[in-house]
């Protein structure tokens, strides 16, 4: 029998397992759950057997692929697959797949949450400032990006969006104004939220050249990846530029010198939470568990990442 795991050392909620449970049950599969696991060997057994892997942010080395021998398909429920050793995974025959958009909403409401929250001063009850007027600037324009710019234009923003991926128009359909390059981005917006997948392009993408472009009362917002800013670069701003400020739900190396050195300039969710809530849980998990009964019952490839 068609056996797949469900492996998260950060689990999903009870609610999202018992529904990913009953949708693997429901295809005639067998369901396996590994949780807070604590050492990769944990994670090398229990894949052994699987033919089919659910995973969060796990990381999905070569060995795991390794003890993995009888695995067809592995599913990141979520958006970044940084975490699965793709070039492996391909060699092996392994289809990958992630989630897109399932949670996209989630971390477009910690986005604006956290911009909230440093433009009031933190809840500080002092004077602070509103979003409403300010320009934003979206770092690319997947479902993230979409969603944040719809929740954005609610609050009065003016926004931007780069992405050299989209045509101007399929930006401009949604209400926003598409920018050309990078630079104009980063010279027109005020507040610029990070959007963008870390890859060999756009890791350390992020450097001072660009942010030292943003305008008077800058602020740098990332939901995406740590790894796409460059973080001595980061450092220099913040020591050069007293009116830039940084918010990231994907906590820097460099986090307890801003903490020391900027205080009040910055906020980072203790954990990375953009896609923890239940909704989003619920609705990674299911498509997740969609794609692999799809896949074993209708050769659907759709949503593979490493084709
Ligand atoms: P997505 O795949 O829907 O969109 C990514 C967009 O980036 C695409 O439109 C693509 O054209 C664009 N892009 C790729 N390379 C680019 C580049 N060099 N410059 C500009 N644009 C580029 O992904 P998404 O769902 O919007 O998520 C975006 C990223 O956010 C993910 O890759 C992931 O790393 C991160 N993320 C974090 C959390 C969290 O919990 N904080 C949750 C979901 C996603």
């Amino acid at each position: 029998m068609t056996k797949v795991l469900l492996a998260t050392e950060k689990p999903f909620s009870p609610a999202a397992v018992k529904q990913i449970q009953a949708v693997v049950e429901e295809a005639g599969f067998e369901f396996a759950l590994l949780e807070k696991y604590t050492a990769p060997e944990q994670f090398y057994q229990a894949v052994s057997g699987a033919d089919a892997l659910i995973v969060r942010s796990d990381l999905v080395t070569p060995q795991v692929l390794e003890a993995a021998k009888a695995l067809k398909i592995v599913v990141r429920a979520g958006a970044g697959f940084d975490n699965i050793d793709l070039p492996t995974a391909t060699a092996k025959g392994v289809v990958v797949m992630n989630t897109p958009g399932q949670n996209a909403n989630a971390v477009a409401e910690l986005a604006l949450g956290m911009m909230v929250y440093l433009a009031r001063g933190c809840f500080n009850g002092k004077s602070g400032s509103e979003l409403r007027g300010k320009t934003l600037g979206l770092h690319a324009f997947g479902n993230v990006g979409r969603r944040v710019a719809e929740i954005a234009k609610g609050f009065g923003m003016h926004v931007y969006a780069y992405d050299p991926f989209l045509t101007k128009d399929a930006i401009e359909n949604e209400g926003v104004t598409a920018l050309a390059s990078v630079e104009q981005l980063y010279d027109t917006c005020q507040y610029v939220s990070l959007h963008i997948p870390a890859n060999e392009q756009t890791r350390g993408s992020i450097n001072y050249a660009l942010l030292n472009r943003m305008p008077q009362g800058a602020t740098l917002v990332n939901t995406a990846r740590k790894e796409v800013v460059n973080e001595a670069d980061l450092l220099k701003i913040f020591a050069e530029r007293p009116d830039f400020k940084y918010l990231s739900d994907v906590t820097p190396d460099c986090a307890a010198e801003i903490a020391e050195k900027f205080p009040g300039r910055f906020y980072f969710t203790p954990k990375k939470m953009g896609a923890q809530t239940e909704e989003a849980n619920v609705n990674a998990g299911i498509a997740a568990a969609n794609q692999i009964r799809d896949f074993f019952q209708k050769g659907d490839t759709r949503f593979q990442v490493n084709k």
